[in-house]
């Protein structure tokens, strides 16, 4: 990947991780990968299991699709009413399972109760999970086997990476220990031989704990929640949230940005930070399934 530009935030010395570049630049080598697996006969394929009327499910399903689309990816989204039933659904993963034209699985969370989820997830092959949230691709994180990393911990990474900041070695402080978020991106950054601290709702003196991070990943879900004088000066700070606040126009990080990239060196802006290389995530994904069901067409029917 070429280097992206570096532009500093206006009025400091930040150095802006344009995360929307950086996905565009991904994307790009992705449409060409996904012309040279259509020589060979394979048309890559996302499916989206869509479940309820949830608004924002239903924006990041069509931003996801759209997505696939730029790229020359095929997406099928499969949309059920919330009294579906789970042996539905459960068939509907099996029969994808079973696709051989079918790479990819994506289960847009959150799949409404009383469903079950958690066993839709279960059910889904790790060869599919494109998504990198089953136990199964979770539980490779932890043993090093080989799995689908998990899309927004992954894009995290690979912007780091991009921008040739150094993880190895460093005190990284995540804030923030869920299933999809928190804790793949603290075992990501620990397999990367950082130091990892994780942080949490029972956390005491967080602002102790935020202070010591040279790498600091807000991923708390509370508008504006990381502010200046809780970051280090000179530190990374990534900001994975993505907040909407009422009577505010667009959407607002975990991150306090203005005053944050007074103390930074580097920083993520929100939006056109973490959220495009999320979305890049899931087609990289993507294309890797469909390149491993060429290269072994039996496993990826598991
Ligand atoms: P979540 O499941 O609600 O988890 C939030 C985490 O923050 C929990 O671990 C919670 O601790 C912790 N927390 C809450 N209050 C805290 C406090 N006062 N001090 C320290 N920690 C606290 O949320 P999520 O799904 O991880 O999402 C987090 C944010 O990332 C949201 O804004 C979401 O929209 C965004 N997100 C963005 C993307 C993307 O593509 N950019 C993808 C996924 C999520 P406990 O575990 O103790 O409750």
């Amino acid at each position: 990947m070429t280097t992206p530009p570096f532009e500093t935030v206006p009025g400091t010395d930040a150095l802006l991780l344009n995360g929307k570049v950086v996905a565009q630049q991904i994307r790009e080598s992705l449409r060409e990968q996904v012309v040279q697996l259509r020589q060979q006969g394979v048309q890559p394929c996302l499916a989206v299991m869509l479940v309820g009327d949830d608004p924002a499910s239903h924006t990041y399903v069509r931003t996801k699709a759209r997505a696939c689309e730029s790229v020359g990816i095929r997406s099928i989204v499969h949309h059920y009413p919330a009294s579906v039933s789970q042996v539905e659904l459960e068939a509907q993963i099996d029969a994808w399972n079973a696709d051989p034209t079918v790479h990819g699985v994506l289960i847009q969370h959150p799949v409404p109760p009383p469903l079950d989820e958690s066993a839709l997830l279960r059910r889904l092959s790790p060869q599919k999970d494109v998504d990198g949230i089953t136990p199964a691709s979770l539980g490779a994180l932890l043993t090093g086997e080989e799995a689908f990393g998990a899309c927004t911990p992954l894009g995290i990474i690979t912007l780091l990476d991009a921008y040739r900041i150094p993880i190895e070695g460093k005190h990284a402080v995540v804030v923030g220990r869920s299933l999809i978020l928190g804790k793949p991106t603290a075992l990501m950054l620990l397999n990367r031989h950082a130091t990892v601290t994780v942080c949490h709702s029972r956390t005491r003196d967080l602002s102790f704990h935020t202070r010591q991070a040279d790498i600091l990943v807000a991923a708390v879900g509370k508008p504006e929640f990381i502010t200046g004088e809780m970051i280090k000066p000179g530190a990374v700070v990534i900001d994975a949230g993505y907040n909407r606040v009422e009577g505010r126009m667009g959407d607002v990080g975990d991150v306090h940005f203005d005053s944050a990239a007074r103390v930074a060196s580097a920083i993520t802006p929100v939006p056109g930070g973490v959220g495009p290389m999320t979305v890049a995530m899931l087609l990289q994904n993507t294309l890797r399934a469909a390149r491993n069901a060429l290269e072994s067409p039996t496993a990826s029917r598991n």
